[in-house]
């Protein structure tokens, strides 16, 4: 795989689509608009437009100096070289079209931070994966995501929309934070997913605490998954 394709560089080409993702975030004149992954651009005169600031990240550097030359007219934006995770940056909307290979950190990263909304693509596999209802289909990811934030499908996007099409189809979501969380209970609900076919009791044990449980993880309600991660983090 080249480092193109690993960082998951298909461009949306549709301005129409384009333009729905920034209309579906509910952006005023009050927000900081922080997107990662500014690719070729295609959302930003929609979000300059619309938000008072907005600050773009991309962690490519050809396309970052691309972006500069190409969009120094925005007096509003602020685009950065790196790695959109690994700064600490004030917003309150996120906009993000990301890899796959990414779409799992965005949100573990999105779960700690302080902000309104997220209107984020993923590619559909893995929004089945946020979805996905109580019961033995949900991931470590499922239950963190649906613990800080309501998750809404907005939209379907075809492969075709992209410029190379990826293997698969998107859907555009929409994250409206309800909690921060912390990096240590974020690992903690990890941890036990790593022993997601023992009993409650027996996952309790591993971690040095006493559960008056035979339930398994796929009998807990999401909920009911967080307490037990706090608990253990208590110990
Ligand atoms: N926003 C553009 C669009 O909608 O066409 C680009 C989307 S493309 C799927 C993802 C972009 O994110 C690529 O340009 C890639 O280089 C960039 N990227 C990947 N990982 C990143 C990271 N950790 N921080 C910042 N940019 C990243």
């Amino acid at each position: 795989m080249n480092r193109r394709q690993s960082l998951g560089q298909h461009f949306l080409i549709s301005e129409s689509i384009a333009k729905s993702i920034v209309d579906y975030a509910d952006i005023t004149k009050k927000d900081t608009v922080l997107e990662i992954g500014t690719g070729k651009g295609i959302l930003l005169p929609f979000l300059c437009h619309a938000a008072k600031k907005v600050i773009s990240i991309e962690t490519d550097r050809e396309l970052y100096f691309e972006a500069s030359k190409k969009f120094s007219n925005f007096s509003n934006l602020e685009l950065i070289h790196g790695d959109g995770f690994k700064l600490d940056l004030e917003f309150t909307i996120l906009i993000s079209n990301l890899p796959y290979s990414e779409s799992r950190r965005a949100i573990e990263w999105l779960a700690q931070k302080k902000c309104s909304h997220a209107v984020i693509m993923v590619q559909k596999e893995f929004a089945e994966k946020l979805m996905a209802n109580e019961g033995k289909n949900r991931k470590a990811i499922t239950i963190l995501a649906n613990h800080c934030a309501k998750i809404e499908p907005l939209m379907d996007v075809k492969k075709s929309n992209f410029s190379p099409p990826p293997k698969v189809d998107s859907i555009v979501l929409r994250l409206t934070k309800t909690h921060q969380i912390s990096k240590d209970l974020i690992k903690a609900v990890n941890r036990i997913f790593s022993y997601r076919r023992k009993t409650i009791h027996n996952i309790g044990k591993e971690f040095g605490i006493s559960v008056d449980s035979n339930k398994r993880l796929e009998d807990l309600t999401n909920s009911e998954i967080i307490k037990l991660a706090k608990q253990i983090n208590k110990n």
